[in-house]
């Protein structure tokens, strides 16, 4: 018997596994339906792996360990899973999303599946806490106002961590696993948009581009490019949230300095942007022109009109005015704008959590923790902070999968 708390993407996985080979398997669910948050992944399109699987992309300082668990689960592997049971994946830029591009396909077909293979799924059901060790645990839960308890041999920590909003995230496995003596590594939100001091982004809020962009931890420098996201409270956007894993355990010390640059002309040489910057002051058809009309086109306009004005310039100003000085500023604007990252946004707004389980604390083999029989740790609580593109899904589809499989050989061989 096996009990597993959380219906998520790594819940889900285990039972699955483990319930093929005849195990008997209750999950436990606390939201009304299973999979709540696999329907907000990708936008609601669920981008469940990605083609490219270097293992650069599944960051953690246990690299090994993550080998050994891809290597169990591997995307090929991840995709016949999906195939066998419906779901047929489309490709865009090696990112793999159900064909229908409806997250909602893929929990449908990982519910049927635990349903014809009798898995017993409570929903309503908030595991509050779990006593025990040794393959003899007792899982209490409340439901409807009622208080319940399920003895089991094997418990299995589904529950991931507290990143996301309204989906049903919790802390729950992180306090519990403390409680029953397993370490849990300090925790951060990752994958989230950064709060910056300078006022000025609250004038751009809104405004889409593309930039490179360099954090800056201490005397670390850490580089990202694609399209970022002003916003009132700072910046938001896939390189930003990519890049703030560097940063959200450094932010909570204030010694530590944390600063972001964006170079907003990257596709251009340092020789080109003076020529035509150069052109647009002194050119016939500018020099009688407002700066900001002379400069038009570079930028989103908004974010001229700021930079502008952070160079000293005067927007309304004839182009011809500008001075030689002014220029250089305006260029190291558009060049290397830098702010001061003062904090992350909340967990609500996170897409995953930093830290968690060290994986050294796992058999990578079945997740089981070392030295607790019978307690097994799957998906997000586990160390394993990836990049954009489907890694995150895989890590957990993956973990699960891993699990379940134990689960099913440890029963065959108790039989
Ligand atoms: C908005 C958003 C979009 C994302 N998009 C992507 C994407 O496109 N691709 C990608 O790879 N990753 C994506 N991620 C990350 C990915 O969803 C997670 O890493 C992954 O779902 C973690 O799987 P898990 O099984 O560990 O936990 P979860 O999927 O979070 O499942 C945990 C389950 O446990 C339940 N639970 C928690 N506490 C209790 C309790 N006390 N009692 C009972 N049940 C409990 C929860 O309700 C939940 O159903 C996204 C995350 C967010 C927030």
């Amino acid at each position: 018997m096996v009990v597993i708390i959380g219906c998520g993407a790594s819940g889900m996985l285990a039972a699955i596994m483990a319930a093929r080979q005849g195990v008997s398997v209750t999950v436990l669910e606390h939201n009304d339906r299973p999979g709540r948050k696999l329907l907000a992944t990708g936008n609601g399109k669920c981008n469940l792996t990605n083609d490219n699987q270097s293992l650069d992309n599944f960051r953690s300082s246990y690299r090994e360990e993550i080998k050994d668990i891809i290597d169990a689960f591997s995307e090929e592997e991840l995709l016949r899973f999906f195939r066998e049971i419906g779901i047929i994946t489309k490709e865009r830029k090696g990112y793999r999303y159900p064909r229908s591009e409806q997250a909602s396909s893929v929990v449908t077909v990982l519910v049927s599946e635990m349903q014809r293979l009798r898995v017993r799924v409570i929903c309503g059901a908030e595991v509050t806490k779990v006593s025990g060790n040794y393959s003899d645990y007792e899982v209490s839960y409340t439901m409807d106002g009622q208080k319940y308890t399920l003895k089991s041999e094997n418990v299995v920590f589904a529950c991931g961590g507290p990143a996301g909003e309204r989906l049903g995230q919790s802390d729950f496995g992180i306090k519990m696993l403390r409680n029953m003596g397993v370490f849990v590594g300090h925790c951060a939100p990752a994958l989230v948009p950064l709060l910056l001091k300078n006022p000025c982004a609250k004038t751009v809020s809104g405004v889409r581009m593309e930039a490179d962009v360099t954090l800056t931890v201490g005397k670390e420098s850490y580089r990202e490019h694609g399209e970022i996201v002003w916003t009132d409270y700072g910046v938001s956007g896939i390189p930003v949230m990519q890049l703030s894993r560097y940063a959200t355990f450094e932010l909570e010390d204030d010694m530590i300095p944390v600063r972001i640059a964006f170079h907003f002309l990257p596709e251009m040489t340092d020789e080109e942007i003076t020529g035509e910057l150069t052109r647009r002051v002194n050119g016939e058809a500018f020099r009688t022109r407002s700066a900001e009309d002379a400069m038009e086109g570079l930028v989103p306009k908004k974010l001229l009109y700021v930079l502008l004005k952070e160079a000293g310039i005067d927007p309304e100003a004839p182009a011809g005015t500008i001075t030689e000085k002014q220029l250089k500023l305006l260029k190291l604007q558009l060049t290397n704008k830098e702010f001061t990252v003062t904090g992350t946004r909340p967990w609500e707004f996170a897409q995953v959590m930093k830290g968690g389980v060290p994986l050294s604390a796992i058999d990578t083999k079945t997740c089981e923790v070392r030295g607790h029989e019978g307690l097994y740790i799957t998906g997000e609580l586990l160390d394993m902070d990836g990049n954009c593109g489907g890694y995150h899904l895989h890590w957990a589809f993956a973990t699960g999968a891993v699990c379940g499989r134990a689960l099913a050989k440890k029963s065959r061989s108790v039989e």
